[in-house]
């Protein structure tokens, strides 16, 4: 069982659905609200829980409900809590406006802004036993940049899942392990923008896994050689969510190897589109193994 790291965010989804979206100064009734667990460090947390890894969560809620519940969620899906902080401010928030087809969306990072490298450091013992330590965008670069730093002290592998979008410094990229963007992201975090992207992974050799909806995802062996690991055909409900478990199943599976992980990280990526939510559609070990001996 992979023992894996999340450092990460943990927000409260808040979707609203209307017929038409509120112009300036106007109410309006909704037809539907909602609300669901969310944050790319928590939806990855869950991937990997899901996928059997022994899953620790290192993030900062506000000591309100939504941090109560987001907490008791985490842990129902057996994620260990204990260095999940209390922080000062309210419980990252994102609040979806749904209507037509378009969407509307406004993030609140809050308490997420306030994991600070104390919080790490705190957790280090989770660090020292790790497998893998997972990161994410959605925390203050500073904390995340300090457990890179303590990963690498104990020898640790650290994942950067460079989301969202941001350019990276050349300091946190040398500490990455394994960075996990999609195209986007690859040109804004390694500031490559107008190269081609096999290029780039062809420079990196063993230190990106691209993801590329579903085509799949692409890496460059340590040889140097680029390996296209091509998705997994499946109908399409719902693609929020599917780099999450990507990565959280990237994490729970790299002891088998950065080929057999890809393609695990693959199927799960793909069977979390063929339904709705983020965590609602990510898949546990056994429909994973059932998907996977489905298509041999
Ligand atoms: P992001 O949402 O972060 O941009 P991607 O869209 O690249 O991430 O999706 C992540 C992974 O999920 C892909 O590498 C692929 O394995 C899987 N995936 C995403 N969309 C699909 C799809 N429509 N069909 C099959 N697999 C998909």
């Amino acid at each position: 069982m992979a023992r894996v790291v999340v450092v990460g965010s943990i927000n409260m989804d808040l979707v609203v659905a209307t017929s038409t979206f509120p112009r300036l100064g106007e109410t309006l009734f909704g037809t539907r609200f909602a609300t669901y667990p969310g944050g790319k460090g928590a939806n990855q947390a869950v991937a990997a829980a899901r996928l059997g890894a022994q899953v620790t969560m290192i993030g900062c809620v506000g000591a309100d409900g939504f941090g109560d519940q987001l907490k008791a969620t985490l842990g129902r899906e057996g994620v260990d809590t204990r260095w999940v902080s209390t922080g000062r401010e309210a419980t990252g928030i994102a609040s979806i406006t749904l209507s037509g087809g378009d969407n509307a969306i406004v993030v609140v990072p809050g308490a997420n802004h306030e994991l600070s490298a104390a919080d790490i450091d705190r957790a280090e013992q989770a660090i020292r036993h790790a497998d893998v330590v997972l990161a994410q965008l959605e925390v203050p670069l500073a904390t995340v940049l300090h457990a890179a730093k303590l990963a690498k002290t104990h020898g640790k592998p650290f994942f950067l899942n460079p989301a969202p979008a941001v350019a990276l410094s050349d300091e946190l990229v040398a500490l990455a392990t394994l960075l996990t963007p999609n195209e986007h992201e690859l040109a804004t975090a390694l500031h490559t923008a107008g190269s081609d992207w096999a290029d780039v992974l062809r420079r990196m050799p063993g230190r990106i896994a691209m993801t590329h909806g579903k085509d799949g995802a692409y890496y460059t062996a340590a040889d140097g050689a680029l390996v296209h690991q091509a998705g997994f055909s499946v109908d399409a409900v719902d693609t929020t969510g599917a780099g999450d478990t990507f990565n959280g199943a990237l994490a729970a599976f790299w002891h088998l190897g950065i080929g057999e992980a890809v393609r695990r990280a693959n199927a799960a990526g793909a069977l979390s589109v063929t339904r709705a939510g983020a965590q609602g559609g990510m898949p546990t070990l056994v429909e994973l193994e059932q998907f996977l001996q489905a298509q041999s």
